[in-house]
């Protein structure tokens, strides 16, 4: 008889091994054994399970050298996918998944409209269209994570989307009902940490990741854990005031750090110095490689204000990495440097700071992420990009 205590320790086991096999890729029953401390019965038992649920596959590897030939377990990559949605201001990206987090295609869609009905109704035509695709799979779309550029409850609920104006909104259940699909709601700086942990720096306890897009956000990882606050609210830290009475901010507040090292408020910097109504990213790169004096002050300036921010962040969380996701920076060669020689406190200390590899791919490939740890009921996860 199987009793409460025996299925909570089996379904915590099955957590382990599903965890460990993905972070290996490929793994034999022995040495699986050997990483979780779990028995070799344990281990036969759970991976035959697994194997009838066609979430694992086996293979046989090849030795040159006669001698027997371990048989491999790896996820079965196949078995669902998983879909990740960045909603941003005016553009949705769609990033699909395989059960091993790689991305398979990635699409954008502009959006001109707030209404959330709007919205809505092409979010559910997408996800109904991705759930056909998807649907010869075992599992077929295993889950859709959503993430907002705006304060989200701890209970997924939306509290306040700025740019889209939406209060109190219950996307989550909306679109559940539309599309009959598991559906988790997430902020975006937040996702955006998650893909970092999981991508890329497994092995960090405390990682922060600051986004620097329209507005900033901070995903916080404190021991392992995402730091959310009460209500689900932290890490709103484009507010922190670093001018006194300095420019007014959409929250009421003035000298908001986001008015000075957001990157749309240097694009609109910019684009004033040069008598236009909008610059792109292009625009910025050509004027950096031709040496643009007036580009190179204002970025000078940028990155003095953007590290007084990352000085009160490093003082308050002393963080292992602090990774900056801005594609901005990573078309300006020197920004590490610079940044860095800005950060001289000899109080607030941090081990790494590094510009995310992922630029604006981060949110909807931790969106994916987030999917898969929650189909798979794992407590850790590490995906590999390739
Ligand atoms: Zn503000």
């Amino acid at each position: 008889m199987v009793t409460g205590d025996a299925s909570y320790i089996k379904k915590i086991n099955r957590s382990l091994i599903i965890s460990k096999i993905i972070e290996h890729g490929m793994i034999s029953r022995a040495d699986l054994a050997k990483i979780t401390g779990l028995n070799k019965a344990t281990i036969s038992v759970q991976a035959a399970e697994l194997l009838a649920e066609d979430l694992l596959i086996e293979t046989q590897q090849e030795h040159k050298n006669l001698g027997r030939r371990p048989i491999m377990l790896s996820i079965n990559r196949q078995a669902g996918y998983s879909l990740g949605i960045d909603l941003d201001k005016s553009v949705i990206t769609f990033t699909l998944s395989d059960l091993s987090g790689l991305a398979l295609d990635t699409h954008s869609i502009e959006i001109k409209s707030s209404d959330y009905n709007l919205i809505l109704e092409m979010l559910a035509n997408q996800i109904s269209h991705y759930k056909e695709r998807c649907s010869h799979a075992p599992y077929g779309l295993i889950g859709v994570v959503i993430g907002i550029h705006g304060i989200v409850n701890n209970d997924e609920t939306i509290y306040f989307v700025p740019r889209h104006q939406w209060k109190n909104k219950n996307l989550k259940v909306d679109l559940q009902n539309e599309t009959g699909v598991n559906i988790y709601i997430e902020n975006n700086a937040n996702l955006c940490s998650f893909a970092e942990i999981v991508y890329k720096h497994y092995q960090s306890e405390n990682l922060l990741s600051v986004s620097l897009y329209s507005g900033i956000g901070l995903g916080i990882m404190v021991n392992s854990k995402l730091l959310k606050g009460c209500d689900g609210y932290a890490g709103e830290i484009g507010h922190m005031i670093i001018v006194p009475d300095g420019l007014p901010c959409r929250c009421g507040n003035l000298g908001c750090w986001e008015q000075y090292a957001s990157e749309s408020s240097f694009m609109k910097r910019l684009a004033k110095s040069h008598h236009k109504e909008h610059i792109s990213y292009k625009e910025i790169y050509d004027w950096l490689i031709e040496q643009d004096p007036v580009t190179y002050t204002l970025m000078k300036e940028y990155i003095k204000f953007l590290s007084y921010g990352l000085n009160n962040i490093i003082n308050l969380y002393n963080p292992e990495i602090l990774v900056i996701n801005s594609e901005l920076l990573r078309l300006y060669p020197n920004a590490l440097e610079e940044i860095k020689a800005h950060l001289t406190s000899t109080v607030g200390q941090y081990r790494k700071l590094q510009i995310s590899e992922f630029g604006k791919n981060a949110c909807s490939m931790g969106a994916c992420a987030l999917a898969i740890k929650n189909f798979l009921e794992v407590k850790e996860l590490s995906l590999s990009i390739d």
